[in-house]
């Protein structure tokens, strides 16, 4: 199972759940996959990963053994748990859109307010701020193929 951020030509953004992504391309060839605001089958797949930075908190990470104890999730829950990851994030950070690489830079310097945000980064854009030291993370998509 794979999901996809999808935009329509009227830029209404959604996500669609795919079985793979062959899955996905064959849809969307035969026109399959329509806008749950407007309707159009003109859609497209995003092309870049949601990307999160969040806001510096001491203490955040998680100790190794704390997730290696966790029973592993059913597929169900994992699902569950994304889509209430997602909505979360839409719901608490700012929308900074494919701003996002220049923004957490800004906030990470100190030439921004610090707030949580997220946007769209391209793996290269990605890639920059890793080698920044610039904390970012990007938002797991399911995959529960693998
Ligand atoms: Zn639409």
């Amino acid at each position: 199972m794979v999901v996809y951020d999808l935009i329509c030509k009227k830029n209404h953004r959604f996500e669609g759940w795919f079985p793979s992504f062959e899955g996905y391309q064959q849809q969307a060839e035969k026109g399959q996959i329509s806008c749950p605001t407007c309707g159009t089958t003109k859609v497209e797949k995003m092309p870049h990963a949601c990307a999160v930075l969040t806001k510096r908190e001491p203490n955040r990470e998680q100790p190794p053994a704390q997730k290696a104890s966790r029973p592993p999730l059913t597929d169900a829950e994992a699902k569950e748990m994304l889509l209430r990851l997602h909505h979360y994030v839409r719901e608490n950070f700012d929308d900074v859109g494919p701003r996002f690489a220049e923004e957490a830079r800004a906030i990470f310097s100190g030439r921004s307010e610090e707030r949580s945000i997220y946007g769209t980064a391209t793996q290269e854009e990605r890639e920059e701020l890793d080698e920044e030291g610039v904390p970012h993370t990007t938002l797991p998509k399911p995959n529960l193929d693998s």
